[in-house]
């Protein structure tokens, strides 16, 4: 539809189609840059959002780490205590509740003999009776290490909810006499998570060594205490930081960063759904798209329209142009673009001077056919003329049977004049005998120089008697004249009429000949008839 095929020549094209490539060629490759600058705006975002999670976590983890490291420095610091030494347990009671009072590095201080009987709660008042310790093995580690150790998340034994724990020994006599254990909340940690502000939806967790949840951002009742999912557990185990996509344990699929302290095995993790990761990039695409789809429909569109416009211009130039070919005149057609009306102007001064010299031509036609009828010497008509009118008549006399009588003029001696005055004169005495002859006859009589000295004449509508009478009258009045240089010259006249049953137009003018071979015998300057 776009292209018209030419039959064997190069394809045509449409100017609407045309200029439809010409948009596509401009916008596309532009279209195509801005998808590529926004893929790679994309990719650059997302490295840089996945630098930022990993420092997030880092930090985070190194908060969890400093959260821990400070409540066992506060916890090496009471272990050593002077009410522990002197065995005054209730002074220590007093002075660990001080402690956690004022440091607030954690819950609560346990101290625990040998059998996993809890002493000292500074939960409960001193001499209140007490559970056993909640995590016996880690208990039996301390004592049989005598090094400190942080513990994973289990159930306290007085709180009966999910506590943290470290666990340091308290040596007396190089022996480990009773271990302290400095309790947290997993809510201590869950202000870790608070204070990083994270927008909505974004998931954070922290886990202790062993993969257990003890802070979270979302429902921390249900999770904390559980262990993360398989995948994490895995990926913690493999490398101390990292980023993957993976899926929470709700099961909403996040780019999640983690961190794992050297330190306490602790780590961090900070998830993104992909969800809102998307939501961003649908949400600037779907614009993007818009965008450059109303570039294009409004590039094709303009196209379009400035194909018509351009097409209905350089259609409007055909009419002028037939009229140009016909001769006629050129109308102005109403076009819109400046160049098709200069187009059409041009076409039209074309028309203008292609009328004028057409004009001038049939004038210069006109001249031309009239100087072939005419005889160059004496300005009558020639033979050729007088061929024509001959025909003419006859043809009339034919048709309605009007009479016509044939003059056939020939001067008497003209060869002496020309020998005796030459030849320049002979041509002057001719031109004076065709004034004479033209004034003689009527208007409406026809007379020609049909040859060297000889003329001829046309008398229309005229009888025997009457042509007679004029060829007389001819005689007479060049008889009278006076030419110049020579005097008197004398014509004969040969006199025919043109009959109907005539075969052609030669018989009367061939009996006019003969009539005036006649006059010549009968001694010249005489008219005769046949
Ligand atoms: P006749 O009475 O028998 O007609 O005698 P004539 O001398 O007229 O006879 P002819 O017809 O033999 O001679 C015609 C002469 O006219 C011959 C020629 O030299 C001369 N003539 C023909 N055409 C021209 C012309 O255009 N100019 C001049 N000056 N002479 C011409
Ligand atoms: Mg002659
Ligand atoms: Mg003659």
């Amino acid at each position: 539809m776009n292209r018209v095929r030419s039959f064997g020549f190069a394809t045509r094209w449409r100017i609407g189609a045309l200029l439809v490539w010409l948009v596509l060629a401009c916008l596309l490759p532009g279209i195509l840059g801005v998808a590529v600058l926004f893929a790679r705006e994309y990719r650059n975002g997302r490295a840089q959002l996945e630098r930022d999670l990993m420092a997030t976590a880092r930090a985070m983890a190194q908060a969890v780490d400093s959260r821990l490291l400070r409540a066992q420095t506060v916890g090496e610091v009471l272990a050593t205590s002077d009410a522990l030494t002197r065995q005054d347990l209730e002074g220590f009671h007093r002075r660990a509740r001080e402690v956690i009072a004022t440091t607030k590095v954690g819950m609560n201080v346990v101290l625990s003999d040998e059998s996993g009987q809890q002493i000292i709660n500074t939960l409960r008042d001193f001499g209140e009776p007490l559970p056993r310790h909640g995590h016996p093995a880690m208990l039996r580690r301390v004592f049989e290490t005598a090094k400190p150790v942080v513990s994973e998340v289990y159930i306290g034994g007085v709180l009966r909810r999910p506590v943290v724990s470290i666990d340091l020994p308290v040596i007396s006599d190089t022996k480990v006499a009773y271990v302290l254990s400095i309790g947290l909340s997993p809510y201590d940690f869950n202000a870790i998570l608070v204070a990083q502000n994270f927008p909505a939806g974004w998931v954070s967790a922290v886990f202790d060594h062993t993969g257990i949840i003890a802070a979270r951002t979302h429902a921390p009742e249900e999770f904390i205490g559980r262990k993360g999912t398989a995948e994490y557990i895995q990926r913690i185990s493999e490398s101390p930081e990292g980023v993957m996509e993976t899926v929470t344990l709700e099961g909403t699929p996040t780019l999640s960063a983690w961190r794992r302290s050297s330190v306490t095995g602790w780590s961090v993790g900070i998830g993104i759904p992909r969800q809102l990761l998307e939501r961003d990039l649908m949400h600037t695409m779907t614009w993007l798209g818009l965008g450059l789809a109303t570039l294009l429909v409004v590039g094709l569109g303009l196209a379009w329209m400035a194909g018509r416009i351009i097409a209905a211009s350089v259609r409007a130039l055909t009419e002028p142009a037939i009229a140009l070919g016909n001769g006629q005149l050129v109308p102005i057609p109403e076009v819109s673009i400046q160049e098709s009306a200069e187009v059409a102007t041009a076409l039209r001064q074309a028309g203008q001077l292609l009328a004028e010299r057409s004009a001038a031509l049939v004038a210069a036609n006109r001249e031309l056919e009239q100087l072939a009828r005419r005889d160059a010497l004496t300005g009558l008509h020639n033979r050729k003329s007088a061929n024509e009118r001959l025909r003419m008549e006859f043809l009339r006399l034919k048709r309605s049977g009007h009479p016509y009588a044939v003059l056939f003029v020939d001067v008497d001696w003209f060869k002496e004049v020309n020998d005796s005055y030459g030849h320049e004169v002979g041509d002057r005495v001719l031109r004076h005998m065709a004034t004479v002859l033209a004034s003689s006859l009527r208007a409406t009589d026809f007379v020609a120089r049909y040859g060297g000295e000889e003329f001829v004449a046309l008398l229309s509508e005229t009888t025997r008697e009457g042509a007679l009478r004029t060829a007389e009258v001819v005689r007479r009045t060049v008889a009278d004249q006076s030419f110049p240089v020579v005097g008197q010259v004398t014509v004969s006249i040969g006199v025919a009429m043109a009959r109907s049953e005539d075969e052609d137009e030669d018989r009367a003018v061939r009996r006019a000949d003969k009539a005036l071979y006649k006059a010549k015998e009968d001694g010249r300057n005489v008219v005769r008839s046949s």
